[in-house]
């Protein structure tokens, strides 16, 4: 039997489009986003985004996001750092460097898409979005517009989705205002890095009170407080009493391992390297990576 020239060309059709949909397209796709992401390949699912914050100042906010990031990096998972804090304290610290084009700013005000501007550091599976200076002038336009609590929430929907990442990290600015409020109500969990001072346990009750807010109006009701991380730990009795209080209240929350002040983390920014480029085997670097290790577990349970 004799099969029409038309019955072949409509199958060939019929093939071409379906090698196009179900082959070509999604091929294409996955090389777009993985030369994008340079350092990244493979899929996983379930992308956790973790805020680091405190409104208090100078506790160590941008020095455990930015070491506690890159020692999960070290150890084979994908990480991306935001930097929220127009200080670009953790851009710096990462030796990026801070262009207005390429900072966090348009995506928030919906002008660029968030995924676009990922930027790869020197570290394997370590990736940034930098911040700028002309972050601190978003807070008057988002609240002007009345868009500043989701804003955050908005820019990361793409990221989401595309699931890239195993760990998405914000570093946040030391008060409780727009860009604090918009990363509690984007991010899945809260960790609170804290130093070993009696005001230190106001400024916890302080962001604690905050989050209880956020759920109880249902801006963000998954939020979680993940952990407490104590940083800057030099062993003194007032250190100990503080460790001790914060045990008896939230026994659950504590770290067990703690940061020891040392003169190689403050300088470590300098040289635009974290802790463990720095000094590798110094008891602050062992410190970050026993935490990453903490972390790991607490995550997996
Ligand atoms: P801000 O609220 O201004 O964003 P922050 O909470 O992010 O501050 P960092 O910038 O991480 O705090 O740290 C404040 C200062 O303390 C920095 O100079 C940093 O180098 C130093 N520092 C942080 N951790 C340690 C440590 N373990 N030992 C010694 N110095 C430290
Ligand atoms: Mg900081």
């Amino acid at each position: 039997m004799r099969i029409p020239h038309a019955v072949f060309r409509r199958q060939g059709v019929v093939f071409i489009l379906f090698f196009v949909f179900e082959f070509y397209i999604p091929l294409c796709l996955h090389a777009r986003y993985s030369l994008k992401y340079r350092n990244i390949s493979g899929r996983m699912p379930g992308v956790k985004v973790i805020a680091i914050a405190n409104q208090k100042g100078g506790v160590g906010k941008t020095t455990t996001a930015v070491n506690l990031s890159a020692a999960l990096a070290a150890r084979g998972k994908r990480v991306l750092l935001i930097d929220m804090d127009s200080q670009a304290n953790a851009s710096t610290m990462l030796g990026v460097e801070v262009e207005s084009d390429a900072s966090l700013y348009p995506a928030l005000i919906g002008e660029a898409l968030l995924e676009d501007l990922i930027r790869p550091t020197r570290r394997r599976n370590l990736s940034i979005i930098p911040a700028h200076v002309d972050l601190s002038g978003v807070e008057v336009e988002l609240t002007q517009n009345g868009s500043h609590l989701n804003c955050m929430y908005d820019a990361m929907a793409g990221l989401r989705q595309t699931q890239y990442f195993d760990y998405v990290f914000l570093d946040t600015p030391p008060s409780l205002g727009v860009l604090m409020t918009s990363a509690l109500c984007a991010c899945d969990e809260v960790i609170t890095p804290m130093q070993c001072e009696f005001l230190s346990l106001e400024g916890l009750s302080k962001i604690l009170f905050v989050m209880d807010q956020i759920r109880e109006h249902g801006v963000n009701s998954r939020l979680k407080h993940e952990g407490i991380i104590m940083t800057m730990y030099n062993n003194t009795k007032l250190a100990n009493e503080v460790i001790r209080q914060v045990q008896q209240e939230l026994p659950d929350k504590l770290y067990k391992n703690y940061i020891p002040r040392s003169v190689r983390v403050a300088e470590s920014p300098s040289f635009g390297r974290t802790i463990m480029e720095h000094d590798r085997f110094g008891a602050a670097s062992m410190a970050y990576q026993a935490v990453a290790r903490e972390f790991i577990t607490r995550h997996r349970s």
